[in-house]
Formats: structure tokens, sequence, C-alpha cells
């Protein structure tokens, strides 16, 4: 069997109970070593060998997987955060339905919740945003037509720029292009959230590229935008003594 495994944002502790029983199971591992908490690999068995995909093609991970397959042995891919953001999971599925192999998928704490704990923010506030946006700024991987930077930040909802910590000059202008932010909107760069060197930044818009600069912050970060980060927003109903819903009755 092959299990990807979402590793989590950072900190060792925060993989599922049962990606952590996986990895503690698995023959062979191969894991994003550009990205993934190194001390994740202590939760391996004596014996697993430990492969670095930062090193391999998507050939190279299948081949592997195959042979560890023909040989009984167990495979864990772990990926960062959750694999189903900028995991490249899903090409080795379809390769691994070609092949007949068996594989399942267990989440992970996604980068984006690990930024927002370290931000002790909510993304969706009452009449602030009941939006998030997750995307980046394109660079060597191209981004669709229809979801130019400019065109997502029109809608002035919560953003959070993946992959995009080498452009801020650029996003920077794409965010203030769409008309909904302007150069004040609050925004953070979160370095390396959960990790023991997290670094948060708070800064505006108008502020990205010279926060990153004067910080020296040129990747594994999280660019969050959005009236979020202020200090204006409405209680939310659910709480609020005079609203009822079906577990409980609201007081005038
Ligand atoms: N699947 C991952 C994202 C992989 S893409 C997830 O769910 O988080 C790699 C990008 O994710 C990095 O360039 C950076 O923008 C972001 N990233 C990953 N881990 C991070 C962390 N701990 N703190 C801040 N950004 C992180």
């Amino acid at each position: 069997m092959i299990h990807f495994i979402g590793a989590g944002s950072g900190a060792a502790d925060l993989i599922t109970v049962r990606g952590a029983r996986l990895l503690g199971e698995a023959d062979c591992i191969i894991y994003a070593g550009s990205l993934v908490n190194p001390a994740l690999l202590d939760y391996k068995k004596d014996g697993c060998a430990v492969y670095n995909s930062a090193k391999m093609t998507l050939e190279e991970v299948i081949a592997l997987m195959a042979e560890n397959e023909q040989n009984g042995r167990d495979t864990v891919r772990l990926h960062t955060g959750d694999p189903c953001l900028y995991g490249a999971i899903r090409e080795q599925m379809d390769e691994l339905d070609k092949l007949g192999l068996p594989y399942d998928d267990t989440p992970g704490v996604s980068s984006f919740c690990g930024a927002a704990a370290a931000l002790h923010a909510e993304y969706t506030l009452p009449e602030v945003s009941q939006s998030v946006i997750i995307t980046r700024m394109a660079g060597r991987t191209p981004v669709p037509q229809g979801e130019q930077l400019k065109k997502l930040a029109s809608h002035g909802c919560t953003m959070v720029l993946f992959l995009s910590t080498g452009l801020l000059e650029e996003v920077e202008q794409e965010l203030l292009a769409g008309g909904a932010y302007t150069a004040d909107t609050p925004a953070a760069i979160v370095y390396k959230a959960t990790w023991p060197e997290e670094k948060v930044l708070r800064c505006t818009v108008g502020t990205l590229a010279q926060t990153a600069r004067d910080n020296h912050i040129t990747k594994t970060a999280l660019i969050t935008v959005g009236g979020f980060l202020g200090d204006n927003y409405e209680r939310s109903k659910l709480y609020d003594p005079a609203f009822t819903h079906g577990y409980r009755e609201g007081r005038p």
C-alpha cells in the first residue's frame, strides 16, 4: 500500500494521529525535503528506508513506489501541509492508477491554517469577509488567465498567497490594481508558520515587499491580505444571546 500523508505545516506534533501511525509502520518514506520538517522522520521504525523527493523526478518516485509494492513494502509519501494544495499529488495518483497500485490519502494541516493560528486570526469575520481566496502569483508556473491576481483581488475578500514571496513588488501592484484594497489594507507575512523559527510580520499591502526585504524573507512564507487583520467586525449570530437556532432559544 502507498499512503499519501499531509505532514502538517511544520511542527512535528501537528501531523494527524493517523499520519503518525502510518509513518511509524512504513517500510519506506519518500518526503518532500524542501519543506517537510525532518523531525517528522523520528516517527519512523528501525530499518525504514528514507528518500528525499526534492532530488527526484516524478518517474523516479513512481518507480520506487512500484518496486516497494512488488516487494510487499509499505510506502509513505509525505507532503508538506495538506497534499491537496500545490502538492503535485494528482500526477502521482494518475500514474499509480495506470499501474493498478493501491493508495490512500491522509490529510494534514495546511500552512494557511498554521498561518491563521500564528496570527491569532479568523479568515472569515462577519461583515468583513466570508470568503478566502487561496492563490499564487504567476511565476515560472503560469496561472490561468481568469485567475490573474488583479482579478481575484477585485473581490476585496481574505486572500492567502502561496509561493509568491519572491515576487512581492508584483504582488503589491496586482493587489492594488484590483481596486478593492488600498495601500493601507492590512497584510501579513507569515514565515515558517508553526516551525520553531516562525516569524509573523504585520504590515500593509503597500509595505509587503519592503517588510520582506527588511526581514530577509525570500521563501517558505505565506502572504495574507484583508480586513480580517484589522480590528472591526460584527459578532457572530451563532453566539448572540438574542439569536435563536436549532440548538438554543434566543432571549430578547
Ligand atoms: N501543501 C502545502 C503547500 C505546498 S506549496 C500546504 O498545504 O501548506 C509550498 C508553499 O507553501 C511555500 O512556498 C510557502 O508559500 C507555503 N508554505 C508551506 N509551509 C509553510 C509554512 N510553514 N509557513 C508559511 N508558508 C508555508
